[in-house]
């Protein structure tokens, strides 16, 4: 993370629930959004295995709506992190792919990485399903295997995040490559 988080504690010790050996650490960081709001990051990580997760808390809900963009080219990318709120849609039009504003748990806090991943799944999952000679089968391919260049970083497209509420934010690994838009209040209207 960049010299604006602040880490404020690193702790204890519970049993890790994948591997049943290690301990999971507990870190908590402070980050200050772009905007100027605070979040908390809580990361629970195993000292044995690979197995982390993460919780994040809103410490101001004072977000500006608006459109956030995040150009990806390169792995380093893939590993900004992405927090949509409920009222907020994602989309990577490169890849014609959307997630639409809702209460849909798994894409609350991630990376970039992890949002490609959910994507390929759920297009491999809808390619199955389809009889042989659909005429979406062409196109799904290509999707699918644009999708396998862009989880390595082979692959450059857009993301990008539209609030009308305001909630959502964008962490980049690089600053350069990413924008806001502040909504004009007659947008809302
Ligand atoms: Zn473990």
């Amino acid at each position: 993370m960049s010299e604006r988080a602040e880490k404020t504690e690193i702790n204890y010790s519970f049993k890790c629930p994948i591997c049943n050996e290690g301990k999971i650490e507990i870190s908590k960081v402070t980050y200050d959004v772009p905007d100027g709001d605070k979040i908390l990051i809580i990361k629970f990580e195993c000292n044995l295995c690979n197995y982390s997760n993460n919780d994040i808390i809103p410490l101001t809900t004072n977000f500006t709506p608006g459109i956030m963009k995040l150009k990806v080219s390169n792995e380093d990318d893939l590993k900004s992190k992405i927090y949509r709120s409920p009222v907020g849609s994602l989309e990577i039009p490169e890849l014609e792919l959307v997630v639409n504003p809702g209460p849909r748990a798994d894409f609350y806090y991630t990376n970039v990485e992890g949002i490609l991943f959910r994507f390929e799944n759920a297009v491999s999952i809808y390619r199955k399903n389809l009889e042989k000679d659909d005429a979406q089968i062409k196109e799904i391919d290509k999707i699918l295997k644009d999708l396998g260049k862009a989880l390595k970083g082979e692959f450059k497209f857009t993301l990008v995040i539209t609030d009308t509420g305001g909630g959502s934010y964008i962490i980049p690994n690089d600053k350069a490559k990413y924008s806001f838009e502040k909504f004009e209040s007659k947008e809302l209207n």
